[in-house]
């Protein structure tokens, strides 16, 4: 009988975020592996939770996803831990779960924190289509490309970003997909946390005024549909959407949900307010 591989996602912030199942699989683990020992360890400690720890990061994924195989079909039991959140979302593991689940062994998720999720949630932009893209690339001209492969999709996008390039990545989003909505959420679940929401260029200007740019990022973006602009007159917004690319009808149908109105009322003031 060959052992069972559980995937364990642990807090992003806040060590009280991590579910009684987490903490009772740690616990009956006989190896965690994980990518940073000593960070895994402060999680481990504060539950008071002694296991064999086994590092497994980018650098020796591949050596380790077989020794950790050999254990799991001798019958141990694995879990495995990333230093923050959900294992495999934008971080180590793939390898090691593809190469059990090729080999027959079983594999279990135990959910909790992700800041993906965290972050969507929360964001007040729409949830019912997503895409995850994990980190935008570092360099201006690759991340340009990337941010032009998704720019058509009519779903909100989620990146992460590091505090070092978040404003270069502004830069670019503003540059490639224009006027979107945007919550740029920092620090979830730790004492900073906190989100910022508006365009590309008014994020940016916001992170530029501070001394510095500390945190962790995730970067939520709605699709095209544009900021309201209550300053804005109706003909001016109808003439904003039409002209990049919205049918008149889906045009009113959209002033009329940002500004709170019917769409009748959008075609009457349309008719009485001069252009
Ligand atoms: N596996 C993790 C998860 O499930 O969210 C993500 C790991 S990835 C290497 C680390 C990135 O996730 C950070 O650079 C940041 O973009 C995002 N992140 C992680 N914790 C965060 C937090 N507390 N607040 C905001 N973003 C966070």
């Amino acid at each position: 009988m060959s052992g069972k591989l559980f995937i364990v996602a642990t807090p992003i912030g806040n060590l009280d975020d991590i579910t009684f199942r987490a903490v009772e699989t740690l616990r009956q683990a006989d190896l965690i592996a994980c990518e940073d020992t000593r960070q895994t360890r402060k999680l481990l400690d504060h539950y008071g939770i002694s296991r064999p720890l086994l590092s497994y990061h980018d650098y020796n994924e591949r050596g380790r996803s077989e020794q950790l195989l050999a254990e799991l079909l001798a019958g141990r039991s694995v879990a495995l831990v990333s230093d923050a959140g959900t294992p495999l979302i934008a971080d180590p593991g793939y390898r090691l779960v593809h190469a059990a689940r090729l080999a027959g062994v079983p594999v279990s998720p135990i959910p909790g924190p992700s800041a993906l999720a965290a972050a969507l949630s929360a964001s007040g932009l729409p949830t019912d289509a997503f895409a995850f893209a994990g980190f935008l690339p570092p360099r201006s001209t690759q991340r340009r490309k990337t941010l032009e492969q998704w720019k058509a999709l009519h779903a909100t996008l989620v990146f992460y970003e590091t505090p070092h390039r978040i404003l270069e990545a502004l830069v670019d989003i503003d540059a490639v997909l224009g006027l979107r909505p945007i919550a740029l959420a920092r620090e979830l679940t730790k004492i900073h946390e906190e989100f910022l929401t508006g365009t590309a260029l008014d994020l940016h200007a916001a992170l530029a005024a501070r001394p510095a740019i500390k945190g962790e990022f995730v970067l939520v973006i709605g699709w095209a549909e544009p900021i309201p602009d209550e300053a804005e007159s109706l003909h001016d917004a109808l003439a904003h959407l039409t002209s990049a690319g919205a049918a008149r009808m889906d045009a009113i149908k959209q002033i009329a949900r940002q500004r709170g109105l019917s769409k009748r009322e959008v075609y009457r003031l349309l008719e009485t307010q001069s252009p």
